[in-house]
């Protein structure tokens, strides 16, 4: 089942059940000084939730373009991470309860294809519920019929729901498919598990969380004014379901872009790599990674956001220079963008046209930001390979930390690059000599910020997003602040 079928038929759904079709926010969250982009489809609803506004509508259903960049590590690794994906949701605002929710999903879930639904077999189908939360286990038990060996009591962590910030949240129920034995070991869903793969999370939000001390402790205020519904389906976990595919990279809306990446840089996708996601040759890794971050810069740039030193701006330019970083390890040395832009493009534009009449704009923002990025790298390979030249004939093993770290500070020369370069030349790079310049920085740029007071609660998020991958450091919070003092 395509992806759009997919989205056509929840939104179908849910109508025929009273919700409100309501569009997709765009990706920069300008209503919320705490977030930098939409990480759910609840976003867009909290003044209701928090009964700041009155709802025109009780039930509402969406498909919401959302950013995580706090996943940007496991895109490529995992089966079901991107840094952008679509969540497909249902909203109760007091309307109906557990009572109400648990059974729409489900029936959505298992009513066969032929009749509207998604045909999921409903034996490999799991649940989770928060622990004391009996009144749930009951609907799922009695009411819908699920056995009571998969039905999984976990904790606060996974199962009890919040922003992240202050905001709404409450307990949660979440559905997880089994991938089958090829996946690993059976027994149901713990945290970070490979086999079963969570597709559906059913908040039950009933309170709301005040500012505290830091990003866990944000204390319960007390019960919001009405118990209401919020839900997120991934709409890219359920291709990957519904298409038989392993990951989400290899669904319709991203899959085209991962093959003329491979075709460009001459890699067979897949030859290399074991089964599953989980035992992935590196150049698959780099394979999905170009996919996802094309498609992310693609939805970014249509919503507005451009590559700049600061914000979402610095969040997309990383998230580009990743993906140019991963064609170039591929072994494409040219411009990347004008070949696989317009691909992602055309895998995206039948569900946002927009893409397609603003490809224009869209693609200089984009080419322009390559073309940089590519004379940052001829410049500093210049400077790398003197440094490199005056290493060998002085017969020294490796390259200064000083060095690395000039590199890196004043060109904007990534380290894992300098790296592998050196490598090349059969060098290797004082790490540590790098590591303690790199931390002075780094705790410069601390203070600095400290004094600046950002407060910015996704500034984890921006330090993933600003890594780039390499396994020596981190560099976000100095070049953030280097770049935007
Ligand atoms: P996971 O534990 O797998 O990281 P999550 O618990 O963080 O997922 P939720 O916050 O519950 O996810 O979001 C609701 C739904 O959105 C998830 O059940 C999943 O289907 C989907 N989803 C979450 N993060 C991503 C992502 N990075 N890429 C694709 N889909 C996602
Ligand atoms: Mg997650
Ligand atoms: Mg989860
Ligand atoms: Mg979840």
């Amino acid at each position: 089942m395509k992806t759009a079928e997919i989205k056509r038929r929840y939104l179908a759904h849910f109508e025929a059940n009273g919700h409100t079709v309501v569009p997709s926010a765009p990706l920069p969250a300008i209503s919320d000084p705490n977030l930098l982009f939409i990480n759910a489809g609840m976003v867009q609803f909290v003044p209701y939730f928090l009964g700041q506004q009155t709802p025109p509508y009780q039930r509402a259903v969406s498909v919401q373009k959302c950013i995580r960049t706090p996943d940007i590590d496991e895109v490529g690794k995992t089966s079901r991470h991107g840094t952008f994906f679509q969540m497909n949701g249902n909203f109760s605002f007091g309307d109906y309860f557990k009572e109400g929710a648990i059974p729409l999903a489900w029936d959505l879930l298992t009513r066969s294809a032929a009749d509207g639904g998604f045909g999921i077999d409903a034996d490999r189908l799991w649940v989770t519920i928060y622990l004391d939360d009996d009144e749930a286990h009951d609907i799922w038990h009695r009411k819908v019929g699920v056995p009571a060996e998969r039905i999984v009591r976990l904790g606060k962590g996974p199962n009890f729901w919040s922003m992240g910030i202050p905001g709404p949240c409450g307990p949660c129920s979440e559905i997880f498919i089994d991938r089958g034995p090829a996946y690993g070991r059976e027994g149901g869903p713990a945290v970070d598990d490979d086999r079963y793969m969570e597709l559906w999370n059913l908040v039950f939000m009933q309170y709301e969380r005040g500012p505290g001390t830091g990003k866990e402790d944000y204390p319960i205020l007390g019960e919001l004014p009405a118990k209401n519904i919020d839900t997120g389906m991934g709409l890219e976990r359920m291709a990957s379901v519904l298409q038989g595919v392993d990951n989400l990279y290899e669904i319709d809306e991203v899959r085209p872009i991962l093959d003329r990446a491979a075709e460009l840089t001459g890699k067979r996708y897949g030859a290399q790599s074991g089964q599953v996601a989980s035992e992935s040759h590196p150049d698959d890794v780099r394979l999905r990674v170009v996919a996802d971050h094309v498609r992310t810069s693609l939805m970014l740039i249509g919503d507005g956001v451009v590559p700049t030193n600061e914000g979402r701006g610095y969040v997309l330019r990383r998230i580009m220079r990743r993906s140019i970083r991963a064609m170039r390890l591929l072994g494409w040395q040219g411009p990347a963008l004008p070949e696989l832009l317009p691909v992602a493009r055309d895998c995206m534009a039948p569900s946002y046209p927009e893409l397609a009449t603003e490809f224009e704009r869209i693609s200089q923002y984009a080419y322009a930001e390559e073309d940089a990025f590519l004379s940052t790298l001829r410049a500093g390979t210049t400077i790398l390979d003197t440094a490199i030249a005056e290493t060998k004939s002085a017969g020294k093993p490796a390259l200064s930390g000083d060095k690395a770290f000039q590199l890196h500070d004043t060109y904007g020369f990534p380290i894992d690059l300098t790296l592998e370069i050196a490598a090349e030349q059969g060098l290797t790079v004082d790490a540590d000599g790098f590591r303690r310049l790199m931390a002075d920085q780094r705790s410069r740029a601390k203070a600095d910020a400290q004094a600046r007071k950002t407060g910015h609660v996704d500034l984890s998020a921006y330090r993933s997003a600003l890594d780039e991958g390499g396994p020596v450091e981190f560099t976000g919070y100095t070049e953030v602040s280097r770049e935007s003092r």
